[in-house]
This record gives C-alpha cells, sequence and structure tokens, in this order.
C-alpha cells in the first residue's frame, strides 16, 4: 500500500514492480504526482502547485529521472523585484553591482566585510545574523526581510539560518540559482513523467488513506505512507507547523507578461510573495500566458501542508512523533511531510530509491 503519488510514492512503486511486487497507490487528490503536478492550460505547462525547477549533484538521480522524461536546458536566474528596482539573484556580482556600484568580487567582499564587523554577526545564529553576515545589511534589507517574513510569517530574528543558506552567494556574474551539476524542466511537464514511472501500477484517486485505514490496511502486507507524519497519528502529541501557500493563477492575453520564469517582490508591502510565468520554463512562444501569484499562509487543518517548519520547537515535535513511527513495524515514513524534511525534489528520489533497495 502506497500513501500518496507524489515523487516519493511514485518512485517506490516503479522500484516495487521493477521486482514483481504488487502496489496500490492511493491518493487524496484527484490526480497524480502530489506537488509536482502540471496541468496543460493554452498549451503551457502550468506548475499548479508552485514552480518546480529540477537540480540535482547526484549523478545515480539524474540518469535515473532521464530515463523517464527528456529534460531541457533551462536554467533558473530568478529577479528580485524591490519597490520596481530590479536586481538578479541568487546574490552574486550583478546583485553587489546594482546594489552599491562595486564592480570586482574584491570590492564586493570588502563591502561585506564591513558589513560583517559593523552588525557583528560571528556564529550567526538565526537567519537575520547570517543573512547580513553572508551578504551585509542592505541585501539583508532590500532582498530578504520581506520576502523572508511574507514567506514563513515569522521575524528573521526566530527562524533558524539554514533556510538562508540553500541560496548560493557568488563572487562572479553568475545568475544561476542553484549550483547542482544538473538541471532541467522534463518536457512535457512533470505529470507525464510521473506517469511514466506509474506504468501499470493500480491507483485509486480521491482516497484518503487514514479515512479508510482498516479496509486498506487490510489489503497489504507493508505500507509507505507519504502524507504528514502527526496526521498519521491523528495529532495525538499535537500538529507540527507548516506554512501552506494559495496559487492565484491566471491567464493574460498577452505574449509576455514579465520576461522571466520567476520573479520575487522582496517588499513586506506587495502581498503575495512570487510570481511565475509558466511558459518560460519551456522558452514557450504560445500567444497567451499563464501566471501564478503566491501567497503564503501558517497552514490550519483542511489546508495544503507545504513547507515543514524545521525550527527547534516543531524539530522536537517531530522527533516524538518519529518514535512512534518507529514502533509501526508495518509502516514506512517517507517523503518531505512523512520525514517532515524540507526536501528539494531530488533527495525525495534518492530518499525513495534507498528505501525501496532496502525495504524490497
Ligand atoms: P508530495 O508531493 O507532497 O506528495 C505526497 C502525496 O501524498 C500528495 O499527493 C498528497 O495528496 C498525498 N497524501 C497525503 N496524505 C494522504 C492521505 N491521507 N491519503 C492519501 N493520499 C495522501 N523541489 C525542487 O527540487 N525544486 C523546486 O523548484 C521546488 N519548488 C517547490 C515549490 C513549492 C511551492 C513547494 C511546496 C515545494 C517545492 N519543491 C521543490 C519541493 C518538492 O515539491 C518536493 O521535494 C517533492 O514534491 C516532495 O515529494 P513527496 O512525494 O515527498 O510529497
Ligand atoms: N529568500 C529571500 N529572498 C528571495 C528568495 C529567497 O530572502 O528573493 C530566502 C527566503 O527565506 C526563502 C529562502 O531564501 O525561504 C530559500 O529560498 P528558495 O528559493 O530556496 O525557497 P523555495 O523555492 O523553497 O520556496
Amino acid at each position: 500500500m502506497i500513501v500518496g503519488s507524489g515523487l516519493f510514492g511514485s518512485v517506490f512503486a516503479h522500484e516495487a514492480k521493477k521486482l514483481n511486487k504488487t502496489s496500490l497507490i492511493v491518493e487524496k487528490r484527484l490526480h497524480i504526482g502530489g506537488n509536482v503536478y502540471t496541468e496543460a492550460i493554452e498549451g503551457i505547462n502550468v506548475h499548479k502547485y508552485g514552480a518546480h525547477i529540477f537540480h540535482t549533484s547526484n549523478k545515480k538521480v539524474w540518469d535515473y529521472l532521464n530515463r523517464f522524461a527528456e529534460f531541457n536546458r533551462y536554467t533558473n536566474s530568478p529577479i528580485a523585484n524591490y519597490k520596481g528596482e530590479i536586481y538578479n539573484l541568487p546574490f552574486n556580482m550583478n546583485t553587489f553591482n546594482r546594489m552599491w556600484g562595486v564592480v570586482t568580487p574584491e570590492e564586493a567582499k570588502l563591502k561585506i566585510e564591513e558589513e560583517r564587523l559593523k552588525y557583528k554577526t560571528e556564529n550567526p545564529e538565526n537567519l537575520e545574523r547570517q543573512a547580513i553576515s553572508l551578504v551585509g545589511f542592505d541585501i539583508y534589507e532590500k532582498l530578504i526581510k520581506g520576502y523572508t517574513e511574507k514567506q514563513w510569517g515569522r521575524p528573521c530574528k526566530d527562524l533558524p539560518a539554514f533556510i538562508i543558506n540553500r541560496l548560493p552567494v557568488r563572487f562572479s556574474y553568475d545568475n544561476n540559482y542553484f549550483n547542482s551539476l544538473y538541471q532541467g524542466i522534463p518536457l512535457g511537464g512533470y505529470t507525464a513523467l510521473v506517469e511514466n514511472l506509474l506504468e501499470g501500477i493500480e491507483i485509486r484517486l480521491g482516497t484518503d488513506y487514514l479515512e479508510n485505514k482498516k479496509e486498506l490496511d487490510s489489503l497489504a502486507e507493508k505500507v509507505i505512507y507519504t502524507g504528514p507524519i502527526d496526521a498519521y497519528f491523528y495529532y495525538s502529541l499535537g500538529a507540527l507547523e507548516y506554512r501552506s501557500v494559495r496559487f492565484e493563477t491566471e491567464i493574460i492575453d498577452k505574449e509576455n507578461f514579465q520576461g522571466n520564469a520567476v520573479v520575487n517582490f522582496t517588499d513586506a508591502e506587495t502581498p503575495y510573495t512570487r510570481i511565475i510565468e509558466h511558459k518560460h520554463f519551456e522558452f514557450g512562444a504560445q500567444p497567451k500566458t499563464v501566471i501564478s501569484r503566491e501567497y503564503s499562509a501558517e497552514w490550519k487543518k483542511g489546508d495544503e501542508p507545504y513547507y515543514p517548519v524545521n525550527d527547534k520547537k516543531n524539530n522536537e515535535l517531530y522527533l516524538r512523533y518519529k518514535d512512534l513511527a518507529d514502533r509501526e513495524r508495518r509502516v514506512v515514513f517517507g517523503g518531505r511531510l512523512g520525514e517532515y524534511r524540507y526536501y528539494d525534489m531530488d533527495k525525495v528520489v534518492e530518499k525513495a530509491l534507498e528505501v525501496a533497495e532496502r525495504e524490497l
């Protein structure tokens, strides 16, 4: 029994089938793919649950997925819009030049070092201090603080430093958002990739495992559960915190709305965090365009959980749930929600392959 048809569940199911094991996937949504699901609108593959750019340095994972889809050469280079001023991301010489007029890496490093001393950011233990230590106060103020506080709904001082460490800081004029060796978007969208993974596997859509647990458990020897770990235990130790996102999608009768796939609005006042213009992921030339504005919100029961809030309090609660999970002999917990970890897609595939090898 595989609960959830996201990347974790789908990779596991594929591996099980290869070994002639029979599995059944139950998925509470009305479609497969979990958060990587894409849907064609006006001939454009729309990332329904937010922009998904595949990137990895793990050759095994890259080669594995390339068996199920061909990837294009898309390189993510988001733009930050701060009250009409445009900056390149991730933080690199283009950003530093626009912010301070510095031209050489040496000048940029000197400028950041000055700020580091001014704001005494040794041993940066929270996101604010870590950000100032990495890129200085001006960039923190204009490109990080507003965006991060909208995204996470908490002051930067109360957020863990690791969140900002996801972004590269580069002293070169390179706008590639990722340092990974391989990057791209599957041609034809992620849904087609997942369909290929799931070929020949039985799936029940619109079925909530937890609401039909008794009946479904009686069908299987083993359960792979990729839903939220706290939901599995009916929140008996209290709810873990998540951030949810509301996507407002609009078809626009224009060929090109913003000139880039991802534009982040980094001021505190704009109510959304970013606008995605989906056609740019596949260099589309369709006559119309589709955009999605992303509004971040605190998760409450009934919403879709997207981002685990991996601060100290939640990580401790997670460990207590993990203790319970370890005692469920027939059940393996996996994926972003099952492990309550801010995993990217490549990590999820890597973990699913590992678990498949161990369990099968
Ligand atoms: P999910 O995709 O969440 O799948 C879990 C599935 O389980 C869902 O379909 C859900 O409906 C189902 N389910 C849950 N509970 C039940 C139940 N009780 N019964 C039946 N079914 C159930 N990663 C990148 O590498 N690059 C990116 O650019 C990127 N961008 C992202 C942007 C956003 C907005 C978000 C939220 C994530 C992003 N990610 C990105 C991360 C990526 O989405 C995840 O790593 C990956 O999709 C997780 O796969 P999963 O199978 O663990 O979980
Ligand atoms: N971030 C920011 N400004 C930006 C983009 C990102 O401050 O313009 C911070 C923010 O805290 C975010 C984190 O960097 O949560 C990681 O960004 P990433 O793009 O990896 O987030 P995701 O794609 O997972 O939403």
